[in-house]
């Protein structure tokens, strides 16, 4: 920092004449540097950590250090034509976003303004991107499921409404493709969905919001955009301003899902601005407060009590790993915050198991209780077949002879991973994914090619969509297998495998 002997001399006088006649200026104050986004003011005697600045020509800033002399401050846009000595005025306010229903279906910056060009957005007033979350009273358990109409998600890691789900893997493993299924999954189910790009390529959101339309899940979506070319500050403060935005639809009783798209990208913008404001480093070069700024931010998901009106605010945070390193610094302390995790890997990706969770070091833990009973049924073992398989898969390579158990038991491993495997865009309803389930849980699929077991699904699930549609309205009705359902449902798959095998 240089130091100028003519800004200090002004300084000091206008403190020696301010002396004098006992005034203070509190509500304004002037730069003494500026650069890099960051700027420190002096002078403004009684500004809030957090509070909004206004800077010239029209641009505002957050108040961020609040040290014995000066103010350190990240500007929320261009620092072009703003020079030190400009005056900076207090707003009194906390850095804040609109909120209101109108925001559904558009796609907003980290400040809530729009980016695409539908003309401006009616609010419903404005909410501060940093609020305390529900405190233990406000809230009840998960006890709702939140669909992701993904099969291997549905059965083995259930997501409850409320609940704090990581998505996480390294790149290209499909972590953006679950998130944006399980939004298009929300079609109809009366859940708001909030999409968080931050630090993403310009393109990349452009391609998602493209998605996200053609499917229909604009209609109750806000994506709210914070690309690479953004400044760090407006980096930061996206998944909080879309948590506000969130909250407001979750204070209304209403059901929230939010995805955060990356919180390692997070990370880093945070770390770039803690060290342009000259905060001390630790590991891997990330300032000591890292964990809280991502706990604060999940500890606001929530399901509210009935009393409270019974809304919900689901998210799901996304990590990206380098080469599968869950150990990082930022993995780690999002994985202690978040109720379970959904693990990607690459070499599933690439051997086309997609989606290429990994089902042994994936887990849910609060999703359970919300998990119909019906599916339930299905996929109480599913998880202890799948690893039982896997280690069988390993030894069987060895070539020896096989008995008979184990052959079937890898017969039926094969089946239950082509019936796991899934498109992208193509969510399914839990009732169909229930029915799938149970042919292949049952072995109902052992005379079936492996090759063809994914042929076989869609035949099957179009053929019971048209000459059996009561099976499907019974499991949804009842939400428990009882045996009537059973023996409709088996009796349905036989009679199709006849079909399908001649
Ligand atoms: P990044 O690290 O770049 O953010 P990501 O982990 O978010 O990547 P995606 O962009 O979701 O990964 O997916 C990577 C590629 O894999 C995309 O081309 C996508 O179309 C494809 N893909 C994802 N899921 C599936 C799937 N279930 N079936 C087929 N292809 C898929
Ligand atoms: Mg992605």
């Amino acid at each position: 920092m240089n130091i100028k002997p003519e800004e200090i001399t002004s300084i000091i006088k206008g403190e020696i004449q301010k002396y004098e006649k006992q005034i203070k200026t509190v509500d304004s104050g002037t730069i003494i540097q500026i650069g890099d986004g960051v700027a420190r003011v002096y002078g403004l005697d009684e500004c809030m950590g957090g509070e909004l600045l206004e800077f010239p020509n029209n641009v505002y800033g957050m108040a961020l250090n609040l040290e014995q002399d000066n103010v350190g401050c990240v500007l929320l846009g261009s620092e072009e034509g703003i020079k030190e000595g400009d005056v900076v005025k207090r707003t009194g306010k906390i850095v804040e976003v609109p909120v209101g229903d109108d925001l559904i279906g558009r796609v907003v910056n980290s400040l809530g303004k729009p980016l695409d060009g539908k003309g401006p957005i009616k609010n419903d007033g404005f909410r501060p991107i940093e609020v305390s979350a529900p405190n233990i009273i406000a809230r009840s358990s998960v006890n709702e499921p939140l669909q992701t109409g993904i099969k291997a998600i549905d059965s083995m890691i259930p997501i409850g409404r409320g609940q704090r789900e990581l998505i996480i893997g390294d790149r290209q493993t499909g972590k953006t493709a679950i998130a944006l299924d399980t939004i298009i999954n929300q079609k109809g189910k009366d859940v708001v969905c909030i999409y968080v790009a931050i630090g993403q390529k310009q393109s990349t959101v452009a391609h998602i919001v493209n998605t996200l339309t053609e499917m229909g899940a604009m209609d109750y979506t806000i994506v709210v955009s914070s690309t690479a070319s953004d400044s760090a500050p407006l980096q930061y403060i996206a998944p909080y301003a879309g948590c506000s935005m969130g909250e407001y639809f979750m204070n209304k009783g209403k059901h929230v899902l939010i995805i955060y798209d990356d919180l390692s990208k997070h990370a880093v913008a945070y770390r770039t601005m803690s060290l342009l404001l000259r905060r001390p480093p630790g590991r891997e070069a990330y300032p000591g407060d890292v964990f809280y700024i991502h706990s604060r931010l999940l500890e606001r998901a929530a399901k509210l009590s009935a009393k409270n009106g019974g809304g919900s605010l689901t998210a799901l945070p996304i990590i990206e790993t380098l080469a599968g390193d869950v150990t990082a610094y930022i993995p780690t302390n999002v994985i202690s915050i978040t109720d379970g995790q959904i693990f990607l890997e690459s070499e599933l990706f690439y051997a086309g198991q997609r989606p290429a969770v990994n089902p042994g070091i994936s887990v849910s833990r609060v999703g359970g209780n919300a998990q119909i009973k019906a599916m339930k049924q299905v996929s109480g073992t599913l998880r202890l077949e799948l690893a039982q398989y896997r280690e069988l898969a390993a030894f069987a390579q060895f070539g020896s002879d096989l008995d008979k158990d184990t052959q079937r038991r890898l017969e039926k491993g094969k089946r239950l991973i082509e019936i796991l495997k899934q498109d992208q865009y193509s969510p399914m309803d839990v009732e169909k994914q229930i029915m799938i389930l149970y042919a292949a849980v049952n072995e109902f699929l052992s005379d079936i090619k492996v090759s063809e077991v994914r042929k076989f699904e869609k035949e099957f699930l179009e053929y019971m969509d048209t000459h059996n549609r009561e099976v499907g309205k019974a499991i949804v009705e009842q939400k428990t297998l009882t045996d009537e359902i059973k023996t409709n449902l088996e009796q349905a798959i036989v009679e199709f495998k006849k079909v399908f095998l001649s």
